[in-house]
């Protein structure tokens, strides 16, 4: 059943109709019960037959009238109001082009004027509303553009910078193919161009182990080393990606304490690994005093920093092992003769200047050329090897020894009087002669074999081609007394015949003598 709406008609008709109707009813039953009195006896049939007409029609009058009340209400009333009502839900609905019909001349239709104005008024601040949306939305994009803008010309500085940071890196670091140089240079370079304050390289050994070959500025950290993954340093030469330690005091393990003075003990390390065409060259690490001191960007060119520094050493290593083949013998690894008279310069030069003596080695094996004819020239390779190898094992590690030619070396002893020279020459010829070798028996001492020339600077001369002449005539004369000796030079001892001596061997006449300036160098003989 639907419950009782109190509408406006309904409140009218009850307003109106019902005291009517009530009226209608107590004057009807009034005048009913008065025609009764009149059809009583003695009256006139007609007479009440008229009046009850009269009543029958009074009370269709009063149904009419009610019937019209309530159609009157419903078309007049209820219908607009209803109308504006469902207009009006639908502009609360959010539809603001919905008008009422004004087009009646009464109440309603000025009460739907009104509503219709409300709603124009609505619509247009609606536009407004939408209007100043629009415009705040686009202060807003236009705010986030600029920002975008700043942030994308920051991005931009930041990422020219790093450039010009690498190109430096790399000009720097490319102008020097000296290792050790090249690795001050990048701890350097880290220190003033990152902003690091403390750093240090490491280079990785043929073994993988990683030695601490630089560190800015604590150079008593050099020396130290890491075994393959071992430390922060190790993991990221073992990962080959930067291992970063937020914070050194926290002791989580990955950070190893040596307990050497000047290790950090707190800060941010950064260690990031040298690779070059897939072989770890090293590691380079950065350390700042704060707790989480780099950030994430920089991470990518410190790397970078790094992979330019692997080129660089790279190079480096590949430069130095040139240089060591262009200044080794290939056949025993001693260094050539090349080298030989370059070290020579400098002791030679070093011994002037600082008043101090050095004493040189002519080394020979005896009756070699017996010994290649006998057992071939690879037995013959082989002896020079040994040879070479007892010699560089029985020398101070300050001393040199050299392939001079053929089966010939010289050694250069620095500071060593011509007594201790011969204490040394002594000693090696007898080391090669007690050294059993295969190929010793079938010598013509029953074992191989050396003879040694002893000389001085400046006991025996002052000039370098000099001193070689002298050590040359010392050991030819060891030749002519017997061989399997060790003999100083002394003055008048004859030149060995026929040889090429000095640094530039052949551009001399031999027959000239020696050094002009040495007058008790050795002259040359025929032989
Ligand atoms: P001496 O005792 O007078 O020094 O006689 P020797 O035979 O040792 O000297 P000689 O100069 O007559 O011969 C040197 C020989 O050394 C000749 C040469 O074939 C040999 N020789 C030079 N260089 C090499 C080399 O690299 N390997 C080998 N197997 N032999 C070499
Ligand atoms: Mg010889
Ligand atoms: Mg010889």
């Amino acid at each position: 059943m639907r419950p009782f709406r109190p509408t406006l008609a309904r409140k009218l008709l009850l307003g109106v109709g019902l005291p009517g109707l009530l009226v209608a009813v107590g004057g009807l039953s009034a005048l009913w019960e008065m025609a009764d009195t009149l059809a009583g006896p003695g009256s006139s049939a007609q007479l009440e037959q008229l009046f009850r007409t009269a009543l029958a029609a009074l009370g269709a009058f009063w149904g009419v009238l009610l019937l019209a009340t309530v159609f009157s209400l419903h078309f007049f009333l209820v219908r607009p109001v209803e109308k504006l009502a469902s207009v009006m839900k639908r502009a609360e609905d959010g539809d603001l082009v919905v008008r009422a019909d004004e087009s009646r001349g009464d109440e309603i239709g000025r009460l739907s004027h009104a509503f219709n104005r409300m709603l124009v008024r609505l619509t247009e601040m609606k536009v407004e509303e939408i209007d100043t949306h629009w415009e705040l939305e686009r202060a807003q994009k236009e705010l986030s553009l600029k920002a975008q803008l700043e942030e994308a010309n920051a991005q931009l500085s930041r990422r020219v910078g790093d450039l010009s940071l690498l190109y430096d890196v790399s000009r720097s670091l490319n102008d020097t193919l000296e290792l050790q140089d090249l690795l001050t240079r990048i701890a350097t370079l880290v220190n003033e161009r990152l902003g690091v304050p403390r750093s240090s390289v490491m280079l990785a050994g043929e073994d993988g182990k990683l030695e601490l070959r630089t560190a800015w500025p604590k150079q008593a950290l050099v020396g130290l080393t890491f075994g393959p993954g071992e430390g922060a340093c190790g993991r990221a030469a073992q990962q080959r990606k930067a291992v970063y330690v937020p914070d050194l005091s926290a002791r989580d393990g990955v950070y190893v304490q040596r307990g050497v003075p000047g290790e950090p003990t707190s800060g941010s390390l950064l260690c990031v690994p040298m690779v070059h065409q897939d072989a770890v060259l090293g590691v380079l690490n950065l350390e700042r005093p704060g707790v989480n001191a780099f950030a994430a960007e920089e991470m990518d060119l410190v790397q970078a920093v790094a992979d330019q520094a692997a080129v660089a050493v790279q190079n480096a290593r590949l430069h130095a092992q040139t240089v060591a083949l262009s200044i080794t013998d290939p056949l025993t690894g001693t260094p050539n003769r090349r080298h030989l008279f370059q070290r020579m310069e400098v002791e030679v030069a070093r011994a002037h200047r600082f008043g101090t003596q050095l004493s040189v080695l002519m080394v020979d094996i005896d009756h070699f050329k017996k010994l290649n004819d006998a057992n071939g020239h690879r037995a013959g390779d082989e002896v020079l090897q040994r040879v070479a190898g007892l010699i560089r094992g029985n020398i101070r590690k300050v001393d040199l020894v050299a392939r001079y030619g053929g089966e010939e070396f010289m050694v250069l002893l620095p500071q060593v009087t011509k007594d201790e020279a011969s204490h040394v020459a002594e000693k090696l010829r007898r080391l090669v002669a007690e050294t059993p070798d295969e190929y010793g028996p079938g010598q013509p001492a029953g074992h191989v074999s050396i003879s040694v020339g002893v000389a001085n600077l400046p006991v025996d001369a002052s000039e370098q081609e000099a001193l070689v002449d002298c050590a040359d005539a010392a050991l030819y004369a060891a030749k002519r007394a017997g061989r399997d000796k060790a003999i100083g030079y002394a003055p008048g001892m004859e030149l060995h015949p026929g040889r090429q001596r000095g640094p530039r061997a052949g551009k001399r006449n031999p027959q000239e003598g020696a050094s002009t300036a040495d007058p008790a160098a050795p002259r040359a003989v025929k032989g």
